[in-house]
This record gives C-alpha cells, sequence and structure tokens, in this order.
C-alpha cells in the first residue's frame, strides 16, 4: 500500500532566503485522533491509507514521502504594533503543495513539527489543546461558510512537553491556499529585498490571483484584491460574531483566508468591543476593532508593494492611498448587505440598515446572546409568537418589543418563502461556544475524545436543526461563561 500525495512544491523552488530547509522532529508514538475524510478526498489522497501505519507516520513527518520538501518559512510581523524583523515558523513546516481535485492548490503544513532556525526560545511543538481547538474551530468556519485554513488531522506524539505544567504534544496537519502572510512581504521589505519582494508578489499572483496576471499593473492589482478579500473576510466574522484575536500582520492570510486560530472565540452575550484573549491587554483585537485592525495591516502591506505600484513616488503613493481608502467601503457594503440579509432586510434602504443597527445596540444592553437572538429571529418571522421567547434573551426585555414591532411590519412588506429560508442560511443554530470548546478540550486532555467527536460532528452542519444536538446551541449557563482565552503557545 503506498500513499502517493503527488507534492509540486513551489515555494521550495524559490530563492533559499525564503525558507529554511528542516526535518520535523520523530514522534515517539503517533496516534491519530481524527482525519478530515472529505478534506482528503478534496486533495486526491486516500483516507483509508492515511490511517494507516503508514499514513499515519507521513502525517506526523517521521516517515516524509520522497516528493515532501519539509521548511520553515520565514517572515516578519507587527505584533500588538510593534514591528518584529524576524518571527518565521518556529513550530510548523510546510511539507509540500498538492492540487485538489477542484484545480486548487493547497500547502501541507504540519504544526507542532519540533524546533526550527525561527524557533527562538520555543520548543517548536504544540500541546493537545490547541491543536483540537484550531482543528474544531477551522473546521467550524469552513461550515460557517467563511474562508478558513482547513484541519486535514490531528495526532498525538505520544510524549509530553511543557507548557504551564506538563501536557500531551501534538500535531496539526493544516491545509491552506497559502502560508504568505502580510509578514512575510514585511520579512523581505524590512531587508530592502525588492528583487524578493517581486518573486514574492508574482508567486503570490500566480497562485491565489492568476486572473491579475494580465493586469495592466499586476502588483497593484494584488493590493487592491487583497484587500477585497480581507475586508470581506472581516465583515463574515463579524456576522458571525467571531473574534481572530491576534490580527498580528504574521497572522493575516496574502490569500484572505482566516489563519492562525489562537485564542480567539466567538461571542456570546453581543457587545461590540468585547476581547477573550488572555494578552490582549489593552483590547487592541476587540470583536468590533476587527476592521480598523485588518485596514491598518493593509497598509503595511502597501508599504512593502510601494516600489512596484507606479514610476514615481507620487504615483505609488497616490495608488497606495487610492486602494487603502476602499477598504471602508467593501468592508462596509459586505457587513451591511450580511446583516440585513440576517434580518430578512434591505441594505440598499437606509431605514432598514438603522433598523439593523438598533437591534445590535439593544442587543448589547440587554446582553443578549448574539448567535441565539437572530436564529430565533428566523422562528418569529414566521410565528410572531415566538418573540415571547426572543424577548426572554435580552436582560430587559423591554429592549426588544419595540423594535420587535417595527422589524415585523417591516419583515411583513416584503416576506417570501425564500425570504424566510435565506434568513435560516445566514444565521446559524450551531457555533462552536466557547464553554463547549472547552469542555471539550478538557476531556480531551484526560484521554476523553468524544466531547471532541460530537462537537465537530455537530459543527458540520452548523444551520441545519439538530434536535439531537440541541443542548449544543444553548449559551453558557452564568458559572460555565468562558471570558478569557490563551494563545495556542
Ligand atoms: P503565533 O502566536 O502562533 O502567531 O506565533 C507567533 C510566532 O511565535 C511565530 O513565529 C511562531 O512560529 C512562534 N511560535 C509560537 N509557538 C512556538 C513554539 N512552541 N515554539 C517555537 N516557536 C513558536
Ligand atoms: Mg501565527
Amino acid at each position: 500500500m503506498t500513499l502517493n500525495f503527488r507534492f509540486d512544491n513551489s515555494y521550495a523552488r524559490l530563492p533559499e532566503q525564503f525558507y529554511v530547509r528542516q526535518t520535523p522532529f520523530a514522534a515517539p508514538a503517533p496516534s491519530l485522533i481524527a482525519l478530515n475524510h472529505p478534506l482528503a478526498g478534496l486533495l486526491g489522497l486516500d483516507g483509508e491509507k492515511l490511517a494507516s501505519e503508514e499514513g499515519i507516520a507521513a502525517l506526523c513527518g517521521k516517515a516524509l514521502p520522497p516528493d515532501a520538501e519539509p521548511i520553515a518559512m520565514a517572515y516578519a510581523g507587527h505584533q500588538f504594533g510593534h514591528f518584529v524583523p524576524q518571527l518565521g515558523d518556529g513550530r510548523a513546516l510546510l511539507i509540500g503543495e498538492i492540487i485538489g481535485r477542484d484545480g486548487i492548490r493547497r500547502d501541507l503544513q504540519l504544526k507542532g513539527a519540533g524546533r526550527t532556525a525561527f524557533s527562538r526560545q520555543g520548543d517548536g511543538r504544540a500541546a493537545l489543546g490547541p491543536v483540537l481547538r484550531e482543528y474544531l474551530l477551522s473546521e467550524a468556519m469552513a461550515a460557517l461558510g467563511v474562508p478558513t485554513t482547513r484541519a486535514l488531522a490531528a495526532l498525538t506524539t505520544g510524549d509530553e512537553i511543557w507548557r504551564d505544567g506538563p501536557v500531551k504534544g501534538a500535531l496539526l496537519v493544516r491545509v491552506a491556499q497559502s502560508h504568505v502572510r502580510i509578514g512575510t512581504f514585511q520579512y523581505f521589505a524590512a531587508r530592502g529585498e525588492q528583487t524578493a519582494l517581486t518573486l514574492l508578489a508574482d508567486h503570490v499572483i500566480a497562485r491565489n490571483y492568476p486572473e491579475l496576471a494580465t493586469a495592466e499593473n499586476p502588483y497593484l492589482g494584488l493590493l487592491h484584491a487583497v484587500i477585497r478579500r480581507q475586508g470581506e473576510l472581516v465583515a463574515k466574522w463579524l456576522l458571525l460574531g467571531f473574534v481572530h484575536g491576534v490580527m498580528n500582520t504574521d497572522n493575516m492570510s496574502i490569500a484572505g483566508e482566516t489563519i492562525d486560530y489562537g485564542p480567539c472565540a466567538f461571542l456570546d452575550s453581543y457587545h461590540p468591543f468585547k476581547v477573550f484573549s488572555s494578552i490582549d491587554s489593552q483590547g487592541r483585537y476587540a470583536y468590533g476593532r476587527q476592521p480598523q485592525i485588518a485596514a491598518w495591516n493593509l497598509a503595511r502591506l502597501a508599504e512593502t508593494l510601494l516600489f512596484l505600484l507606479g514610476p514615481n513616488e507620487e504615483v505609488q503613493t497616490a495608488e497606495a492611498n487610492g486602494a487603502l481608502a476602499s477598504f471602508a467601503g467593501i468592508f462596509a457594503t459586505a457587513y451591511q448587505r450580511g446583516l440585513c440579509a440576517k434580518l430578512g432586510l434591505d441594505p440598499e434602504e437606509e431605514a432598514d440598515v438603522s433598523l439593523a443597527q438598533d437591534l445590535l445596540a439593544r442587543m448589547a444592553e440587554g446582553k443578549a446572546d448574539y448567535t441565539l437572538v437572530f436564529r430565533s429571529l428566523c422562528d418569529a418571522a414566521e410565528d410572531p409568537d415566538c418573540d415571547r421567547q426572543v424577548r426572554t434573551l435580552f436582560a430587559e426585555p423591554e429592549l426588544y418589543d419595540e423594535w420587535a414591532r417595527n422589524w415585523h411590519e417591516r419583515f411583513e412588506r416584503g416576506r417570501t418563502a425564500t425570504r424566510l429560508a435565506s434568513l435560516r442560511a445566514a444565521n446559524p443554530r450551531y457555533i462552536p461556544r466557547n464553554h463547549r470548546v472547552e469542555a471539550a478540550l478538557k476531556a480531551a486532555q484526560k484521554g476523553d475524545f468524544s466531547e471532541f467527536q460530537r462537537l465537530l460532528q455537530v459543527l458540520q452542519a452548523p444551520y441545519a436543526e439538530q434536535p439531537e444536538f440541541a443542548e449544543f446551541a444553548t449559551p453558557p449557563l452564568a458559572d460555565e461563561e468562558v471570558c478569557q482565552t490563551f494563545c495556542g503557545t
């Protein structure tokens, strides 16, 4: 039985200054926790074979296939606003690239593969908790319809690593349409390496934005296109109540996928400036600040591309500023359209947009559960009797009543069956609620993966009613609420 990954490693063909070659550490006793069969299929891989002893040895990096070329990618980044000229893959290795059945090229990356030239003080390893957390969250995001890196497999390594105490070592096999980050551009810009920057931009265009290859200025096109993808991505995050938690420039993908699930979280009760991350003491990456931060990060990208944007400094600056100025509109359009879709309203009508925003203000005041309010409104749209249940989600139910009258009236005017159906497609019943994720990880630490598996299953169909899993849709009780999340290091 042989495994054929059919790697085609375009990044490893770039000059050596882009990465450092590194063999993964040999896990003493690797064991598979989860394997994503549909994703394996999409990659043209045989899930049965991947789950075999040979497959596990390949997945954990112990016995890589001959066409794998493990490399640690070089990158820099602004961390909480401070520039660090060299970060790089300190605990992850890009193993190779696979062209999937859909024709899309994807990276296979091992996260937790051991020390690299970029590890600094770190051990290059990943702990079980953060690995399972990223598996759950990234797969949930994919099912929710958000561009994201994916999880192909999670494994335990069979040894212990040290965090606050001893914890199980683990590995995540991650799939992404690119692992190039804004920080990758910053790495070369900080060194004044214009040839490398041009090569990197050409690589990204060829791989992720091929339609730009024939544009008048592909580099300007690239800046515009990345701004668009990021603006639309962050709108999707907000619409689902997602807080990334560490939007450093090294955690922002050039391909516009959600990447690096650290102390991320989904809102339970709504508040526009909610922060979960234990290390985000200033609230830089609060829920409602994410669009602003994305724009700031994109300005850092623009700086690295300036010299490619026009014949002289004046044109370059004007083009960069023009592109960056488009972010606000792209985000606002995507967000308002999405918010109105969640309520069956018309984003072209100013009064409808205000009505939607009024609900958010009332939810903040009434500490209402973000996901549950919107999903319950799908029921109320069909049957106003259900208002009785929605209003209980607000600390002061009257906050809902007045708004509901306006909304019903407005909704009735445009009521159609497809509109009702599209409401349910815009408002998930199931999200990876923080207390459920924590409970699943806690049980996994003790060797019980059943909660992890159950949660993973529920999250495959977040928009469907799954009465057998009803308990996963409910907000945490006061003593279950998770208010703080920790980075995956
Ligand atoms: P992150 O917080 O995951 O975005 O990582 C920020 C930087 O720290 C990246 O350069 C990572 O490769 C590095 N890093 C995180 N955890 C470890 C670790 N356990 N060992 C070595 N490097 C790490
Ligand atoms: Mg990172």
